[in-house]
């Protein structure tokens, strides 16, 4: 099928490949210069296991310009969705993006299917895309359909995820533009659920919402075994093997951070709030969250003076195989750091330029040279930070790398 795809982000880029490597025409709009130099050179613009040997398996275009979508069966709208200052969800992008996407097809004949793959409040693409879509006199369900298809992936395992789903949601306008979608999808042996699209919505947010949650139990779970002298781990292990829980989303440590948990469990809080719903055990997790980054701080006083100190920080992205750095949880330790009068130097093996546009102050240095700091902490599980010489120094573990409790003095966070 010809697809084309509205972003060339974490989303975008990697559906793009994975639907060119199965057999389909991709065609990826961005508005983004640098970005679309990169991917056109057979280069990927983002850090993410696979990414560049796919990119050089397949043939893509990538472009600036919109006309180029018009042939398309289908059109992925993947630009970002970012909260906005006030802290409610900014639709800046993806209503700029849908203007532009319904401009390029206001002549096109044949029927098409817009896709939101974007995360969105529910209700967002009938309230506020539909509308948009049909701006130029073309008529939903007769000249084109939409669909919401949610994107689940994780970032470090894009592109597995995308290939190996655990199932398909679909919200559909009607069955013509679900079946139309799920066609890019025929290869796929899992189950589909086909719903209405405020529904689809939902499931996402949901299943991410749910997830965040996890973390913060288990966590809580954890901050009461490290009072009590007992491992965090050894107890989700435990708990692990019970079906009904799933061992999966239990390690214990700093909480989770990223462009999707934080920002999705706020989408949900700020719409029941508008509709008069206090989601208050989401506003807890999101509340606990952030406290629980900090906590590696707290147990660093016990051990040494933060004034005047040099800390080494050992991991900026919000988790290993990604250089993303949104909502990383390292964020807030630094922001403590610096506040308490400490000094950082910091590494992390993909992360390091994304962190610098947040953080131009501190040091960016080699992973040996943290170990010289007064103290360290860990704040992301990278492979590479089991194989350090921790001996002789002051680590406080946030992620769980056990080679560190060879250290002089060693602190895990839960355990
Ligand atoms: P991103 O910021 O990495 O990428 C967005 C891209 O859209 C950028 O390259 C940007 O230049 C481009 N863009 C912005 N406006 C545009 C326009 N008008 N026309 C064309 N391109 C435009 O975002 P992302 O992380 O890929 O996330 C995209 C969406 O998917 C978000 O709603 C996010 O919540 C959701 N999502 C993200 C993940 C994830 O792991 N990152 C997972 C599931 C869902």
């Amino acid at each position: 099928m010809k697809v084309s795809i509205i972003g060339s982000g974490y989303v975008g880029l990697v559906s793009g490949v994975c639907l060119a490597k199965l057999g389909h025409k991709v065609t990826i709009v961005d508005i983004d210069e640098d970005k679309i130099d990169m991917i056109g050179k057979g280069m990927s613009p983002i850090y993410e296991q696979g990414l560049d040997e796919l990119l050089a398996q397949v043939h893509i275009e990538i472009t600036s310009d919109y006309r180029k979508i018009s042939n398309s069966d289908i059109i992925l709208l993947c630009v970002s969705t970012p909260l906005s200052e006030e802290g409610d969800i900014s639709l800046q992008q993806v209503t700029k993006a849908t203007e532009q996407t319904t401009e390029a097809l206001k002549g096109k004949r044949k029927y098409w299917v817009v896709a939101m793959r974007s995360t969105l409040p529910p209700g967002t693409t009938e309230e506020v895309i539909i509308p948009i879509l049909e701006r130029t006199g073309k008529k939903l369900g007769r000249d084109f359909g939409v669909c919401v298809s949610p994107e689940f992936l994780r970032e470090g395992r894009a592109i597995h995820d995308f290939m190996n789903p655990d199932r398909l949601i679909v919200g559909e306008s009607d069955k013509k533009a679900g079946s139309m979608l799920l066609n890019l999808y025929s290869s796929f042996d899992v189950p589909i659920l086909r719903t209405t699209i405020k529904t689809a919505e939902m499931i996402k947010l949901a299943s991410n919402t749910f997830l965040a949650t996890k973390i913060c139990f288990i966590n809580e779970i954890g901050n009461i075994c490290k009072q009590l002298g007992i491992d965090s781990y050894v107890v989700a292990k435990g708990m692990g093997f019970d079906k009904r829980i799933g061992s999966e989303f239990l390690n214990t440590g700093i909480g989770f951070g990223g462009s999707c948990l934080p920002k999705d469990l706020k989408i949900l809080i700020v719409k029941a709030k508008k509709m008069g719903y206090e989601a208050k055990l989401l506003q807890e997790v999101a509340d606990r969250n952030e406290k629980q980054a900090l906590r590696v701080v707290e147990l660093l006083k016990n051990h040494t003076p933060l004034k005047g100190a040099v800390i080494g920080l050992l991991g900026l992205a919000f988790k290993p195989g990604t250089d993303d750095a949104r909502g990383s949880q390292a964020i807030r330790i630094v922001h403590t750091l610096l506040s308490e009068g400490a000094k950082v130097r910091a590494y992390d093996p993909a992360a390091m330029e994304n962190f610098k546009k947040l953080f131009p102050q501190i040091d960016y240095v080699s992973k040996e040279e943290v170990l010289n700091c007064n103290a360290i902490i860990i704040a992301t599980e990278w492979e590479e930070f089991k194989d350090l010489d921790y001996r002789g120094k002051v680590v406080i573990d946030g992620r769980r790398i056990l080679k560190a409790k060879e250290a002089r003095v060693y602190e895990g966070v839960c355990w």
